[in-house]
C-alpha cells in the first residue's frame, strides 16, 4: 500500500441498491414525494426505496459507511423517518469533500402504481435534494417481469459526482499560502 495519501480523482462514481416490500394501510412514498396508492413500503423509516438506493449511490461514490451502517434499521430513531434526513448526511459529505453531483441516473422496478405520471414530481424533487436541474435526473420506471416480484419496488440508482464549482465571487487564480 502506498503511504502517500490517494489524490482526490477529478469525477466519482456511486451505485446504489435497495429494495422494500409493499404493506396495505401505509403510505406510498418514493423520491421524496408522496404517492397516491393503497399500499405503501414496510421497513426502514418511511420505506423511500428510491431515496435509500440515492443515498447508498452518493455514500459509495465517498466510499463511506452505507446507510445502513449510518442510520441502523435496529435504532429505534429511524423508526418512520424522512429519508431525506439519510440523503442530507449523504450530501454533506459529497460537498465537505469538495464535490457536486454531475448527473444521476435510476431505474425503479414495480408493478404498481404507474410512475410515469409522478415522473416530473419526483425528478424535479431529487434535483432539489441534490441541488441540481431535474435534467441531470434520469427516472426509468419498469415492471417485474418474469421476476416474480409484485408485491416489492426495487431502486437502482447510478450517479456522477465532479469537483463543485467556485462560487462567481470567489477568484479564480490560487490565493498565495500565508506562513
Ligand atoms: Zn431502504
Amino acid at each position: 500500500m502506498p503511504t502517500t495519501k490517494d489524490p482526490q480523482p477529478a469525477t466519482r462514481i456511486g451505485y446504489g441498491f435497495d429494495s422494500h416490500e409493499f404493506h396495505t394501510g401505509i403510505p406510498l412514498k418514493i423520491g421524496g414525494v408522496m404517492l397516491p396508492h393503497d399500499k405503501g413500503l414496510g421497513g426502514h423509516s418511511d420505506g423511500d426505496v428510491l431515496l435509500h438506493a440515492i443515498t447508498d449511490a452518493l455514500l459509495g461514490a465517498m466510499a463511506a459507511p452505507d446507510i445502513g451502517a449510518l442510520f441502523p434499521p435496529s435504532d429505534p430513531r429511524w423508526k418512520g423517518a424522512d429519508s431525506v434526513i439519510f440523503l442530507r448526511e449523504a450530501m454533506k459529505r459529497v460537498h465537505d469533500a469538495g464535490y457536486a453531483v454531475a448527473n444521476l441516473d435510476a431505474s425503479l422496478i414495480l408493478s404498481a402504481p404507474k410512475i410515469g405520471p409522478h415522473a416530473a414530481a419526483i425528478r424535479a424533487r431529487v434535483g432539489e435534494l441534490l441541488s441540481v436541474h431535474a435534467d441531470r435526473v434520469g427516472l426509468k420506471a419498469k415492471t417485474p417481469e418474469g421476476l416474480n416480484l409484485d408485491n416489492a419496488a426495487i431502486a437502482h440508482v447510478v450517479v456522477l459526482l465532479e469537483p463543485a464549482k467556485q462560487r462567481k465571487s470567489a477568484p479564480r487564480r490560487k490565493p498565495k499560502a500565508r506562513r
